[in-house]
């Protein structure tokens, strides 16, 4: 259901971006980017102290920063050795600025050269759950067992502390595993305590941002849904919004934030292209069509037998995909150009979009760009309006539960954009669609029955383009194989098929086989990722 989501960050997103959002909290805390692969981490961490963060590129301007007035400011990790030439940096001035700072990992390494101290490549490079040892009476390991253990990556270690600190942790091959100059606030941790695996992490970065900083937690999803209401009707006037709803989360809660805030004023067009999951378009109807419990204008495009016109007869993933994208683009500038002039178009632009992209960082005006897809040429509209584009996945899901939005539609799974499109290989036809949508359902129906679905982080039925000799009823069948896919993962960029209970594939085989017409054959496909992906196509 991401569909438009992915394609409109591909393509419109890029359009102009109207700068930073207003910073709704009071509370702000700088995440300063060095690269390192848990940096969004870090930030979703800090979060979840009820502290509101952004992440900027280290290139970004001391004075821009210290213009923001941040209460604390965290260094991340990276890959570099600060001691390279060329290698990320900072200004000392930074930890002048008389507002604590804690870097970590490379952040740690580099709070210490700049100051003073020396980093040196280590002996034994220290990789993965490490013992350490830390001093509770710091402020920074307040309520942390003097041992524990941490999550280490690094090859440098600081080999000296700068001038004024103090080692605060040691582990047996890193003798500064933090360190801390409690008297300017300036704390260096050699860890990663961001990650999970560091088992008192959470409470390092609460002890950071809560105690040293001395925030008080103000941002908080309802809060949050209170304020951009207002902010939106400000914004808004008597304007008229436009936003195209894919039914996926974060469009979801972008009309149900913006509903809230200027009723019908916005309307939602919704593309049912006829590769959504079964009853999906209409639930999406459901909820936010006239009778449901959002007041906005809701139009329905049934697309589906275009969609189908078009995709017949093409059998190449990537031209599948790219049809489905343009069409979209397509059907939605024919709906928009029957409204007329909007003055906004609204998008679910969402944080890890906007930091990914690079405009986290130094940009506050970005470029039109025509990439993917084709924009919507004809969509008539003044301004962008992106009201989740400060918000990472976890807090969208909260706001989209503050709304009201059924708790189905907020945790819903992953759904690639191009739908069913990429689950069927090969030709994409009316009746592929009809048996994936129907042999889905019995799979994710049997999961929820034994209580497996949270245990999975994906799992859906796939149609193989393969035809084979069954028999039933005594009659010779030539019919489709399913294929039943699982992952468990985490970050979506490995993962391993789900072990599955085998009663539990019998019975979802011998629904599917039964109930499912057109399928005579069920498999279980086992491959990870890398070397498949989690999408067949
Ligand atoms: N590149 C630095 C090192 O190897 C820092 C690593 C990191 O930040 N994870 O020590």
């Amino acid at each position: 259901m991401n569909l438009t989501f992915q394609i409109l960050s591909g393509a419109i997103l890029r359009i102009s971006v109207c700068g930073r959002e207003v910073n709704m909290s009071k509370e702000l805390v700088v995440v300063i980017d060095f690269g390192g692969q848990y940096n969004q981490l870090v930030a979703r961490r800090v979060r979840e102290c009820n502290v509101y963060c952004e992440i900027y590129s280290y290139k970004t301007d001391l004075e821009k920063i210290r213009a923001m007035r941040p209460r604390g400011i965290i260094l991340t990790g990276g890959p570099n050795s600060c001691y390279e030439k060329n290698a990320p940096t900072c200004s000392p001035e930074l930890f002048r600025l008389g507002v604590p700072v804690l870097g970590l990992c490379y952040g740690a390494q580099l709070m210490s050269l700049v100051l003073g101290g020396r980093v040196e490549r280590a002996d034994a490079k220290e990789y993965g759950k490490t013992e350490v040892h830390v001093d509770n009476a710091s402020p920074l390991f307040a309520d942390v067992p003097e041992d524990t253990i941490c999550w280490m990556s690094h090859n440098d270690y600081i080999a000296q502390m700068a001038p004024g600190f103090r080692a605060i942790a040691t582990t047996a091959n890193c003798p500064v595993a933090a360190a801390e100059c409690a008297e300017k606030r300036l704390y260096a941790i050699q860890f990663h305590p961001e990650v999970l695996h560091t088992v008192e992490g959470s409470k390092m970065l609460y002890n950071f941002v809560r105690g040293i900083c001395g925030c008080g937690g103000d941002w908080r999803m309802d809060s949050f849904v209170e304020e951009s209401v207002k902010n939106i009707r400000e914004k808004v006037g008597e304007g008229k919004v436009l936003l195209a709803l894919s039914g996926g989360v974060d469009s979801s809660v972008a009309a149900g934030l913006l509903s809230r805030a200027v009723g019908r004023q916005l309307t939602c067009v919704f593309v049912d292209h006829g590769l959504l999951r079964k009853n999906e378009g209409d639930e999406v109807e459901a909820i936010f069509g006239e009778g449901g419990q959002f007041d906005l204008h809701f139009i329905r495009v049934n697309a589906q037998q275009r969609y189908y016109g078009k995709l017949a007869g093409v059998t190449e993933p990537e031209k599948k995909r790219k049809i489905i994208g343009e069409e979209f683009i397509r059907v939605f500038e024919e709906e928009a150009k029957k409204i007329g002039t909007v003055d906004f178009l609204a998008q679910g632009t969402i944080y890890p979009d906007v930091v990914e992209s690079g405009l986290g960082g130094e940009s506050a005006v970005i470029k039109s760009h025509h990439n993917v897809g084709g924009l919507p040429d004809y969509v008539d509209f003044k301004e962008i309006i992106e009201p989740l584009r400060n918000l990472f996945k976890d807090e969208v899901r909260k706001v989209g539960l503050e709304l009201g939005i059924p708790e189905k539609l907020v945790f819903r799974q992953p759904f690639p954009g191009p739908g069913l499109g990429v689950r069927i290989v090969g030709e994409v036809t009316a009746e592929k669609v009809r048996i994936v949508q129907d042999a889905d359902a019995i799979y994710r129906e049997e999961i929820a029955n034994a209580g497996l679905d949270r245990e999975m982080n994906q799992y859906f039925a796939a149609l193989t383009n393969m035809r084979s000799v069954g028999v039933m009823g005594d009659e010779r069948t030539y019919d489709y194989a399913v294929a039943l896919r699982a992952v468990k993962t985490v970050d979506f960029m490995t993962a391993e098929a789900a072990e599955i209970p085998f009663e539990v594939l019998q019975k979802v085989m011998s629904r599917i086989i039964n109930e499912v017409k057109g399928v005579n054959r069920v498999l279980y496909d086992l491959t990870s990722k890398p070397p498949g992906t989690i999408e067949l196509e």
